[in-house]
């Protein structure tokens, strides 16, 4: 789009104006300075599509970004002062609420002893202890700076220990924005209506074998791993059926494959021991990221000692990052773990099953057809009146235009929930009951207003 003449004389980020109206330019968050449609269309003038992660955009929602200026437990605020109910709580990296005074004073006294080395630090053998100690399929851990690093150096090691090239991945699971893992993907892509994305070429998902979710594929010996999401958050929440997670154990273990549980969402948010402990199915690698970091920065990769090993520099696999280990992120992440013991999951799941009720309850009043399947402490929304999936092709039957109807009404009533039908609803820690008594008012106003908006559309097709 052209950018309005006025994105000139936006006085945030500028050194003059910002002190002038009470912003500090070097921590610039432009609150009070600009609308969110000005901030957005200068951020596209500098930022490709405005947004650095796609899922951002509110390309299948309709309308345009709110501009976060900032946050506190369970509410962000824009740059207009706009206050909204998150539901988005960075994609589940955030667990505690927003700003959580244990995880900003760790990260404030980190940051005085500096942000970053290059040399080992007793902080980081800290985290990947705590992290072996509540996931026990994680007798080695290395840190790194993203969910995607950790799937993609997951699934390099699995490589190289087997020595085979094929990876197995399911339909609708999204493990980051890695060559090898991009053949087709939940999330962003499905959100994008891409089947993989331009720029990966043939030769790096060669190898890549994408299948149904929920259902055990036969497999054979040029199999290095396969890659699952354990609980799938990346097309609404879908749960493993009876079976599925034992009988990919099993038969990873016939063929000498290597199973790869990726936890970036769910480790540490659906259970102390995550999704592996809530099902009793012990993978040989876990990927991490979110959580683990307290909102900052971070990824890992965890599991038995004899496939760690083979992680450079002990082994031949290499691994390398300036950043990996980073003392804010290990800092944040370790006062995240600190609070979270095993009686806040209860809370948790009792705060998530609380408002997909309510969710639930409200679009069933308006008569808005829709489902909101509940995994622990996660659970996702599917707009229209289809069958709970159980897969993909069951995820892409969700009626996209009711939940884009539904999110545009719950973010005008002050709730705002991710913009993009196959993303989970992160509910957290600060989500207390009077947060949810406004999420209940919010979603009693929203549902009818959705419902009009839906019956009133065109048929498509
Ligand atoms: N794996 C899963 C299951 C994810 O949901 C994501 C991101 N949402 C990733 C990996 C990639 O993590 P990151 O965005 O930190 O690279």
């Amino acid at each position: 789009m052209t950018v309005p003449a006025t994105t000139t004389t936006i006085p945030y980020c500028d050194v003059a104006a910002c002190p002038a109206a009470g912003c500090d330019p070097v921590v610039c968050t432009g609150a009070g300075l600009a609308s969110n449609d000005v901030a957005f269309a200068r951020a596209e003038a500098a930022i490709p599509g405005g947004v650095n992660s796609s899922i951002r955009a509110f390309t299948s929602v309709g309308g345009r970004p709110y501009v976060v200026a900032r946050a506190e437990g369970p509410y962000v605020w824009d740059v207009e002062s706009t206050r909204y109910i998150d539901l988005v709580q960075s994609y589940g990296a955030v667990i505690l609420g927003h700003a959580h005074p244990a995880i900003t004073a760790a990260i404030s006294a980190a940051a005085s002893d500096g942000t970053s080395y290059g040399a080992p630090t007793p902080r980081e053998t800290k985290l990947a202890e705590v992290i072996a100690d509540r996931v026990p399929s994680c007798e080695r851990v290395r840190l790194m700076n993203s969910g995607t690093e950790a799937t993609s150096t997951a699934v390099r090691l699995a490589r190289g220990v087997t020595g085979r090239d094929r990876i197995v991945t399911f339909h609708g699971n999204f493990h980051g924005a890695t060559d090898a893992l991009l053949a087709a993907g939940g999330s962003g892509v499905a959100t994008l209506g891409l089947p993989g994305t331009a720029g990966v070429p043939a030769g790096a998902v060669a190898e890549t074998l994408v299948v149904p979710y929920n259902a055990v594929p036969e497999l054979d010996e040029s199999v290095a791993a396969v890659i699952v999401e354990p609980v799938a958050a990346n097309m609404g929440v879908v749960a493993p059926v009876a079976g599925f997670l034992d009988g990919l154990r099993a038969e990873c273990d016939r063929v000498g494959a290597l199973l790869i549980f990726d936890e970036v969402i769910t480790g540490f948010r659906l259970d102390t021991g995550g999704a592996q402990a809530k099902y009793d199915v012990s993978p040989d690698l876990t990927t991490f990221g979110k959580v683990i970091g307290g909102g900052l920065p971070i990824g890992a990769v965890g599991g038995r000692r004899d496939v760690m090993e083979h992680l450079s520099p002990l082994g031949p696999v290499f691994h390398a990052g300036t950043l990996a280990g980073n003392p804010l992120a290990t800092a944040a992440g370790l006062a995240a773990l600190g609070q979270l013991t095993p009686d806040v999951y209860m809370e948790l799941a009792a705060n998530a099953r609380r408002v997909a009720a309510i969710l639930r309850d409200a679009c069933q009043a308006a008569g808005l057809p829709a489902r909101f399947p509940v995994v622990g402490t996660l659970f996702g929304m599917v707009a229209g009146d289809v069958p709970a999936p159980v897969d993909f092709a069951g995820a892409k039957r969700t009626d996209e235009a009711a939940y884009a109807a539904f999110f545009r009404a719950m973010l005008a009533e002050g709730v705002a929930m991710a913009p993009g039908a196959y993303e989970a609803i992160f509910v957290g820690l600060a989500h207390t009951q009077p947060v949810i008594d406004e999420i209940e008012a919010a979603a009693s106003r929203a549902a009818p207003a959705a419902a009009t908006r839906v019956s009133r559309a065109p048929p498509t097709g």
